[in-house]
């Protein structure tokens, strides 16, 4: 367990690492060996990384730097094969990590997977990672919301889960493919310096690519404004969940400050990538967002846009006063969106049977 007064070497930048070893009086070449050592090789511990001399391992220690890899606390392996991590930071707060073997079942969704042939058991994993401590964003069909928001997690916080998961799950990448999804605890932009921050070490160090990873907010206009001037950047979900701002505002008590016509203006201004598109999420309420009607307006709302949509019927949890609609007017909501020509997706749910599914993460500690 580490101590407090410990300072964490995962979250530093080689840049700061360049900073870190010149202090030491090491070699400039010792801030890449460290680099590799926390994020290619993903260490636990400073005494594991070999490529240093005894010495100057002996010395980080001595100077109250530790790697700061978070603990896996708790896992509970769904049927489906989702795997929910309780993970745990050197400060007693955690959050939820959840490992899905084949993906969030919304897959990229944009065809590039079709007809390619599944090389390894993981080939299209996915980690759906935390980005604060609980959230503050109140989404009334949301488990998360019941918690509050805690705190921010820090970019070596953020790139510590996956560190953590990867190493349990012994996956590597580049060679091994790797997902992201920035959808677990928290909204990422209200955290927005320590996401970007976690997005460029895990590009540059642990050796994801930015096409894998996808984050999803549930509005914060101006970073996504922001998030669009970014030089490194995943893609990027939106989560819409209403249709219009009389019942937006409902769910989603955010819409009142940042409301539709901003939202879609903001999307419609981001500069998309070659053969990139947004997503927008919609989580499917019974008899509250469900209806054709909603349906033809979504529609309007987003027509003209390079877009497609992920349909979540809702994962239920207690204290959530929303039913789950049943599969035909899923798909009827489905039908309607594709009749218009919108490409539009059922996020299968995973790991319901263990709390692992959208909206269902708030630290059950029971299987
Ligand atoms: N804060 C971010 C990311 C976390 S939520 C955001 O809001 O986008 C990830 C997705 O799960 C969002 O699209 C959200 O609308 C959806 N979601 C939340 N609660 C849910 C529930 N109970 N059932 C199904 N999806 C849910």
């Amino acid at each position: 367990m580490p101590q407090l007064s410990q300072s964490a070497l995962l979250g530093l930048s080689l840049q700061e690492l360049t900073v870190l070893v010149a202090d030491a009086g090491q070699p400039a070449y010792r801030a890449r060996q460290l680099f590799d050592a926390l994020y290619g090789v993903r260490v636990a511990a400073t005494d594991q990384i070999s490529t240093l001399p005894q010495e100057f391992r002996r010395e980080l220690a001595d100077k109250g730097y530790a790697v700061g890899q978070p603990t896996i606390e708790k896992k509970f392996v769904s049927r489906d094969g989702t795997v929910r991590y309780l993970i745990g930071f050197a400060d007693g707060q955690s959050v939820e990590t959840v490992w899905m073997p084949e993906g969030d079942g919304g897959e990229t969704g944009d065809g590039s997977e079709a007809g390619e042939p599944e090389r390894r058991r993981w080939d299209r994993a996915t980690i759906c990672v935390s980005s604060q401590v609980g959230c503050a964003v109140d989404c009334q069909f949301c488990l998360t919301a019941l918690l509050g928001v805690k705190r921010n997690l820090s970019a070596g916080e953020i790139v510590g889960q996956i560190c953590a998961v990867l190493n349990d799950q012994h996956v590597s990448p580049p060679e091994d493919r790797v997902n992201l999804v920035f959808m677990g605890m928290g909204e990422p932009f209200l955290n927005y310096d320590n996401f970007i921050k976690a997005v460029r070490l895990l590009v540059e160090g642990v050796g994801i690519a930015e096409s894998r990873m996808t984050v999803s907010t549930a509005g914060i206009v101006p970073r996504i404004y922001d998030f669009g001037q970014e030089p490194v950047r995943t893609k990027l979900a939106i989560s819409l969940n209403a249709s219009n701002d009389e019942l937006r505002s409902r769910l989603m008590p955010l819409n009142r400050k940042w409301n539709l016509e901003k939202l879609i203006a903001t999307a419609r201004d981001f500069p998309l990538r070659n053969r990139e598109r947004l997503t927008f999420e919609y989580v499917l309420l019974h008899e509250v967002n469900d209806s054709a009607q909603n349906a033809r307006e979504v529609v309007e709302l987003i027509r003209g846009l390079r877009a497609k949509v992920n349909l979540i019927a809702l994962n239920p949890g207690p204290g959530i006063d929303f039913r789950t609609p049943e599969e035909e007017r899923v798909l009827q909501f489905q039908k309607i969106l594709v009749a218009a020509g919108v490409p539009t997706f059922i996020r299968r749910p995973r790991g319901r049977d263990i709390y692992a599914a959208c909206g269902q993460l708030k630290r059950t500690v029971e299987g």
